[in-house]
């Protein structure tokens, strides 16, 4: 399937993986919109959330966590920061494959798209 975020969760695009285990790969996003900006991805091609039924609750809930951890390891747990799923067009979303975006390192707009 010639879908980008499975080409990066099966390696045939080389990219530094900050995170995996058997469910998840978490990566730095190539434009970062605030400082720390990193997504994790399912290894399983879904195309979003609406996708996501429940069997897909232990994914849903690792997603997070690993978002979670990873805030702590690049130490913006403290100050705090923002989860983001967008989801299909009217939400925003680009690219068709789920993916949580890890926000921070700073304060942030309301602004949903500027992050
Ligand atoms: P969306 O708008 O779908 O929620 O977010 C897609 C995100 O994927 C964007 O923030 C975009 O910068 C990021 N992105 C798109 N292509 C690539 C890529 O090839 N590598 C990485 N690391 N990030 C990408
Ligand atoms: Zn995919």
């Amino acid at each position: 399937m010639d879908c980008l975020f499975c080409k990066i969760a099966n390696k045939e695009i080389p990219v530094e993986l900050l995170f995996e285990d058997d469910l998840v790969v978490a990566f730095k996003d190539i434009k970062p919109i605030v400082p720390i900006h990193i997504l994790i991805i399912p290894k399983e091609h879904i195309e979003s959330v609406a996708d996501m039924s429940d069997k897909h609750e232990t994914l849903a809930g690792r997603m997070i966590m690993v978002a979670k951890k990873l805030a702590e390891q690049f130490d913006i747990a403290g100050g705090g920061y923002k989860l983001l799923f967008r989801v299909k067009s009217n939400g925003g979303q680009e690219v068709p494959h789920v993916h949580l975006h890890l926000l921070g390192g700073g304060k942030m707009s309301e602004n949903i798209r500027v992050a």
